[in-house]
């Protein structure tokens, strides 16, 4: 059943001429910004905002990834302590706890390194 939607659905689109063209969907401009990109990932870490990460054209474990991200269960320091770890829940850089909104958006380090990768694109 799941291949004759999927046929349905490539039978219905129309190719052009024009040569193919990459078109980011989270800025109204169509082009990459890690702006963008930082503000939606900032968004609620949890929640219905994930179907996307299926349908992105992107590699299989970087979807992965990002869906753990969304639910909030990548191993961080603060999960690994809900699950009974007996270590120290603090992040390694400063001195919060380190959750998935801290290690990837709030530690200083995560900014610097989102800073960079602003630059580098
Ligand atoms: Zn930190």
């Amino acid at each position: 059943m799941q291949w004759e939607d999927m046929r349905k659905y490539i039978d219905s689109i129309q190719l052009g001429v024009g040569r193919d063209q990459v078109y980011w969907g989270l800025n109204g401009n169509g082009r990459f910004s890690t702006k963008s990109m930082y503000k939606w990932l900032e968004n609620p870490l949890s929640g219905c905002h994930f179907r996307w990460i299926w349908k992105a054209k992107i590699p299989l474990k970087i979807k992965i990834f990002l869906w753990q991200l969304s639910q909030d269960v990548v191993l961080t320091r603060q999960v690994m302590k809900e699950r009974r770890w007996p270590g120290d829940p603090k992040c390694s850089f400063c001195d919060n706890t380190e959750s998935s909104r801290h290690l990837f958006f709030t530690c200083p380090v995560a900014k610097v390194v989102w800073r960079c990768v602003g630059m580098a694109l």
